[in-house]
């Protein structure tokens, strides 16, 4: 199925980050041409270093996108912030980024007859008050808080979209990417997973926010990138607002003890605050994954920490930064 995006011109915008530059490498796996967009404000060069005579633009997508780019089948916006530390650190830019610039990117797929795909996230449900949450779902967000930046953006990203839809007949198709993990994280993004791995590398303790009992599902970034292909390469699927994610609920606290036993260390914990505005559960429905794409992940937790755990132990980058 994802052979239809073969031979096609491809705009990755944030394909310099971590979920992006997996995406260029399967993009190329299957034969397409990517031409990667991104400012390079959480991003990294070092992650398209290995590509050949790579297509790369520095952009901030809150400006209107250079025409020089050229025609494109089907643009991929993935450029955007995603951990809290980095989309709290400046939320006005996270803002404008998430909701200047899909106007933006959605503008340049119209001119251009391009499809387009949309990465949006979980968050857009908030704290749930329902559990799994299905996308039909509208969420428990709050708006004045600190995650609203992110939210509350993605949300007007995803109603701007919809009107692009309805105005344009544009094909646009919009992933609710749940928690996504893999090599790439960066070791100081503050997510659960890379500080988890960090801290049990280092022997310290690992940092478990209020008492570790709200839940997430993680999923491995190349079973997220497999969704995210496609959701783009297949027709038929206009408008298509879908989860993806692991359906594999965990509490933060049981994550410890996974990173702990695969880095072989007894597990110690530091008890600090919760965040403010911290979602309590979260765990997507699937079925429409299932229906209308054919996708679930398969990678299991203990696998996939294992990748990122080597990840750490072998970059050499990282292992500068690590005091071990
Ligand atoms: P990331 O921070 O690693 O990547 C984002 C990329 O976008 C970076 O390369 C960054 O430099 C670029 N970027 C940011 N602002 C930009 C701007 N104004 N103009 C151009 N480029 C810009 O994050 P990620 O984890 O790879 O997430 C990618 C996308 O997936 C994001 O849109 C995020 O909201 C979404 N998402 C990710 C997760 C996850 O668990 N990783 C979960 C839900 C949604
Ligand atoms: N968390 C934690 N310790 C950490 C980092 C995060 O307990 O060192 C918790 C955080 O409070 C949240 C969950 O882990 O409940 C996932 O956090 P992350 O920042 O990875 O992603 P989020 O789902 O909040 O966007």
């Amino acid at each position: 199925m994802t052979s239809e995006i073969a031979r096609k011109r491809v705009l990755v915008a944030g394909g310099a980050g971590f979920v992006g530059s997996h995406l260029v490498d399967a993009l190329i796996a299957l034969g397409a041409t990517p031409v990667i967009l991104d400012n390079f404000h959480t991003g990294d060069a070092a992650f398209l270093s290995h590509l050949d005579q790579p297509e790369i633009i520095e952009h901030d997508i809150t400006r209107p996108l250079p025409a020089s780019i050229g025609p494109v089948d089907l643009v991929y916006n993935l450029a955007c912030p995603a951990a809290p530390k980095h989309y709290q650190a400046d939320p006005l830019r996270t803002w404008r980024t998430s909701v200047y610039g899909t106007d933006n990117l959605a503008e340049f797929a119209r001119v251009h007859g391009a499809r387009m795909v949309q990465a949006s996230t979980s968050e857009v449900y908030g704290d749930p008050l329902v559990s799994p949450q299905s996308e039909s779902y509208t969420g428990n967000v709050s708006m004045h808080g600190i995650r609203a930046c992110y939210d509350e953006g993605k949300r007007a990203a995803e109603t701007l979209l919809m009107d692009m839809i309805r105005s344009y007949d544009m094909d646009i198709r919009i992933a609710r990417i749940f928690n996504t993990y893999g090599p790439r994280m960066a070791l100081n993004d503050g997510r659960v997973v890379p500080n988890f791995v960090r801290q049990a590398l280092e022997g310290k303790p690992l940092t478990v926010y209020g008492h570790g009992q709200q839940t997430r599902c993680f999923c491995y970034v190349a079973d997220t990138v497999d969704g995210l292909l496609r959701l783009g390469a297949n027709d038929g699927l206009q408008g298509l607002v879908v989860n993806i994610g692991s359906d594999v609920e965990q509490t933060v606290y049981s994550l410890a003890e996974a990173v702990a036993a695969l880095v072989g260390v007894p597990l110690q914990t530091q008890d600090c605050d919760m965040p403010q505005d911290d979602p309590q559960v979260r765990r997507p429905d699937l079925s429409r994954a299932r229906d209308r794409l054919g996708w679930s992940p398969s990678t299991p937790l203990d696998s996939g920490l294992q990748q990122v755990i080597r990840y750490f132990q072998d970059d050499h980058r990282v292992k500068r930064a690590l005091s071990v």
